[in-house]
């Protein structure tokens, strides 16, 4: 059997690749890249010379039969994705599967993650959490998503565009209220790295003001829901609306 190594690559500042990942990156058979273009500019950064082809959501199936040949023969690959840890909202889960499946080494190379380096800095609750992945771009389905988590009590992870933060950050004040804390952790590990942490309705009055937080990237994360300890829960509230009816 061969190993697949799944290997993560910085999300900005380029120091942020590990000595193992550099190591791993010269010496594998070859390397399975989101993108050749994207990775080949990782790649020379660090005066790596080594085989790629592509492998992203489009043709992670198709690619198997030639990974899984390579691997039959014993070779390693390494999967990474354009930035930070592949798989997470990025390419890789078939073939993952598919190493599994075949009796093929899988090996973790960790290493940045835009979720975990947001969340290690913002301020809310990491004990327990929830990462979401994208939100929907359109309105009516972001909603949903947030109306759907407006009860869930851990701290929530979204990646989102900061072109729609204003929208995003509106819809969290419709359906989560004014008053609900959220963290934008944009161009993380940049040059104009932004983190910022506040009431939904505050946040949205600073990113109206201020056009340079709609570039680059960024984490979104949100308060999860505190549950007020005296507040009566809408069962029992039903039982005692019966109860009243019963009462002479
Ligand atoms: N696999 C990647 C990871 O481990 O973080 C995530 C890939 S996903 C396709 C790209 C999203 O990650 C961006 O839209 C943004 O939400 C987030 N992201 C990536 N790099 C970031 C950075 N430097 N600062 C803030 N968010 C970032």
């Amino acid at each position: 059997p061969g190993t697949l190594y799944i290997v993560a690559t910085p999300i900005g500042n380029l120091a942020d690749i590990t000595d193992r990942a550099l190591k791993l990156l010269a010496d594998v058979d070859l390397i399975a890249c989101e993108d050749t273009r994207h990775t080949h500019k990782l790649l020379s950064a660090f005066s790596i010379t080594n085989k790629t082809i592509s492998l992203h959501d489009h043709n992670e199936r198709q690619r198997q039969d030639y990974i899984g040949e390579l691997l039959s023969q014993g070779k390693s690959i390494a999967l990474v994705s354009d930035a930070g840890t592949p798989l997470i909202s990025d390419p890789g889960f078939h073939i993952v599967r598919f190493c599994q499946e075949n009796n093929h080494k899988v090996v973790p190379v960790p290493g940045a993650c835009a979720a975990i380096a947001a969340l290690s800095a913002a301020g809310l609750p990491t004990d327990r959490f929830s990462f979401e992945g994208f939100l929907p771009s359109k309105s009516g389905a972001r909603k949903a998503t947030l109306s759907a988590l407006a009860s869930e009590p851990r701290t929530m992870v979204f990646y989102d565009a900061p072109r729609r933060a204003i929208d995003t950050v509106q819809d969290i004040c419709d359906t989560l209220g004014d008053n609900r804390q959220v963290v934008i952790a944009r161009e993380l590990t940049k040059t104009f790295e932004t983190i910022v942490s506040d009431s939904a309705g505050a946040l949205l009055q600073w990113l109206n003001s201020d056009a340079n937080q709609l570039k680059g990237e960024m984490v979104l994360i949100i308060e999860g829901h505190k549950v007020d300890p005296n507040a009566i829960d809408d069962a029992t509230i039903q039982t005692l609306k019966l109860l009243l009816k019963e009462l002479p």
